[in-house]
């Protein structure tokens, strides 16, 4: 099924020895790589490869050895130096090295350092984007991040900086009065405190709230809840990381976007959650 897919003809960009490539690899679902990455998996020596990599994606690559450099939930930050370190010793060595992180690399996930670090050891790097969890995740579970009757903004949060938690450092009432949507990565730790914060904020306990775990994947689970009672829904539903959680009134377009549903045969629930009371124009 691998060979199946060739690149089209074009000038595609060499992976060249001693260079590091960090690309993204999506959210899990392997047909949302891009053609770059894909070009990238084919010539790479050696791919260093995060915890939310789905594996199935390293099988295009099998004349690369695999490195795991995973790491979950806000463990030491000597531990990221020493992936970088590792990348610049592996690109010193000659390797055509591919980096290769879940979601986008530049969205909360370190891709920015490790791109520092190799500038600094004058590595030479590309950088390929990936579709990031809080925009393709949401898609998979039929949640428009941006919707013209809810938002003309939104705000990716995450729960997590190098202290762990980030919650005490954001300024919740600004995000939660500035941002018609919220999307939080990295929030199941302090879903707690988070809610708090966006209810003292003023955000209503009826505010639409969709999570989706390991979006995108086979595995995928999505709850609808609000912020009210999401973390009581949360542990009735047993659900874990990673997640991705939308805080908003698009999160009720699933009422009639839930295309993963549909494709079993199962109308959607509502085809005016926004209560337009007209069909959506065009343009
Ligand atoms: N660079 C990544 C984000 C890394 S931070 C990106 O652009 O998507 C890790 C967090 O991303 C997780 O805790 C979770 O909030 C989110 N995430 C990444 N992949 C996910 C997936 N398949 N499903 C749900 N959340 C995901």
């Amino acid at each position: 099924m691998t060979d199946s897919l060739s690149l089209p003809a074009s000038n595609w960009p060499v992976l060249e020895q001693g260079w590091v490539w960090l690309c993204g690899a999506g959210p899990g679902d392997p047909g949302l790589l891009t053609l770059h990455a894909l070009n990238a998996l084919r010539q790479a020596d050696v791919i260093v490869y995060d915890a939310l990599v789905q594996t199935d994606i390293l099988e295009w690559a099998p004349q690369a050895e695999h490195i795991y450099a995973g790491k979950r939930g806000g463990k030491p930050s000597a531990k990221q130096r020493d992936i970088s370190l590792r990348l610049v010793e592996l690109a010193r060595a000659g390797k055509r090295v591919l980096r290769l992180k879940g979601g986008d690399p530049f969205v909360f996930g370190r891709g920015g350092e490790e791109a520092q670090t190799l500038v600094q050891h004058g590595i030479p790097i590309r950088i390929i984007p990936g579709i990031t969890a809080g925009i393709g995740g949401l898609a998979y579970a039929g949640i428009p991040v941006t919707h013209r009757d809810v938002n003309q903004s939104v705000t990716f949060v995450t729960g997590h900086d190098q202290t762990g938690d980030a919650t005490g450092s954001l300024d919740w009432k600004a995000i939660a009065q500035g941002s018609q949507v919220i999307v939080i990565y990295m929030g199941m730790k302090h879903i707690g405190r988070i809610v708090s914060e966006l209810l003292a904020a003023g955000r209503p306990l009826s505010e639409p709230v969709g999570l989706v775990t390991t979006a995108t994947t086979a595995d995928q689970k999505v709850l609808e809840s609000t912020l009210g009672t999401l973390e009581a829904d949360i542990a009735a539903a047993g659900l874990e990381p990673p997640a991705v959680i939308c805080v908003g009134r698009s999160v009720l377009m699933r009422q009639a976007l839930d295309w993963q549903s549909m494709a079993q045969g199962i109308a959607p629930r509502n085809l005016d959650p926004l209560d337009r009371g007209r069909p959506a124009e065009a343009g």
